[in-house]
Order: structure tokens, then C-alpha cells, then sequence
């Protein structure tokens, strides 16, 4: 398998609850590098430009205003296959459904605060990526 880079992100619930540490090191543990990484604070036009594909979405509204209710650490992981990687360590959107030891296992608050995100095929994954970060920004 072929290395890749794939676009996280770690959401309002779980940066106000002081957990970027401990997620980074369930990445690090996995063999996924943070190649780049950034604390920003999306407005909720940023958020609602980000998930568009959701748009149609009931949750869709709500979800903007979630990832705009406090700072959210986006970055840039790389590693042997990881796209397929990091959502392994995710584990399923809806907690109740994640996998014991997964991110969204033990941290996630619910199906809408749950954590994490992370991109889900080579386009979303390219093009996620360069919605946040300029090529110079990712040092591998
Ligand atoms: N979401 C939600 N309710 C749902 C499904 C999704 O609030 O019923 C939110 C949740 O934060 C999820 C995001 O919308 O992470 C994007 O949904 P997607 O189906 O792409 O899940 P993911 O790829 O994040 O596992
Ligand atoms: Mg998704």
C-alpha cells in the first residue's frame, strides 16, 4: 500500500475537554506522522464550506454551529495507507457503534460531538487538505 496523507480534524468537544494530547498520541501509536498541524477557530461559514457535502443534511445546521463553537486542530497525517488508518483509529461515527479502543470509543460525546474527523477517499483527502494548508506548510 502506498503512503498517503489524509486530513484531521480534532472538534470543539473534544479541544474544550483538553484531549488533543491524548488523540495525537492514538494517531502517533497507529504509525500516522502529523506532517502539519494548526489551532484555528472556524466561523460558521468556513464549517458550512467544509462539510457542503452535507449540506441536504438535517444535522447539516447543526453541525456548522458545532465545529464553530470553539477551536478545532486541523492537520495533516501521512503514513501507509492513511486514509483507510485513521478512520480505523476514529472508529464509527456514532460512538455506540466504534470499536473498543478507537478515538470515538473513548472520547466522543455523542453522534454530532463526536471528536474527530477525518477524510474518507484519496479526492476528499486532497482536496480537504488544501483547504487548510498551503503545500509549504507540510513537512513530511
Ligand atoms: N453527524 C451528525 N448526525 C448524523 C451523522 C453525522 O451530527 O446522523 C455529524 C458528525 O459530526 C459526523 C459528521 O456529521 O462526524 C459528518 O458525517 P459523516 O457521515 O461524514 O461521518 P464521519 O465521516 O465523520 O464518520
Ligand atoms: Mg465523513
Amino acid at each position: 500500500m502506498a503512503t498517503e496523507r489524509t486530513l484531521s480534524i480534532i472538534k470543539p468537544d473534544a479541544t474544550k475537554r483538553n484531549l488533543t494530547g491524548k488523540i495525537n498520541a492514538k494517531f502517533e501509536d497507529a504509525g500516522l506522522r502529523i506532517v502539519a498541524q494548526k489551532r484555528i477557530h472556524l466561523t460558521p461559514a468556513q464549517a458550512g464550506e467544509f462539510y457542503k457535502v452535507h449540506a441536504e443534511r438535517p444535522f447539516y445546521g447543526e453541525l456548522c454551529d458545532f465545529m464553530a463553537s470553539g477551536p478545532v486542530v486541523v492537520q495533516v497525517l501521512e503514513g501507509e495507507g492513511a486514509i483507510a488508518k485513521n478512520r480505523e483509529v476514529m472508529g464509527a461515527t456514532n460512538p455506540a457503534d466504534a470499536a473498543p479502543g478507537t478515538v470515538r470509543a473513548e472520547f466522543a460525546e455523542s453522534v454530532g460531538e463526536n471528536s474527530v474527523h477525518g477524510s474518507d477517499a484519496p479526492e476528499t483527502a486532497k482536496e480537504e487538505i488544501a483547504y487548510f494548508f498551503a503545500g509549504l506548510e507540510l513537512v513530511g
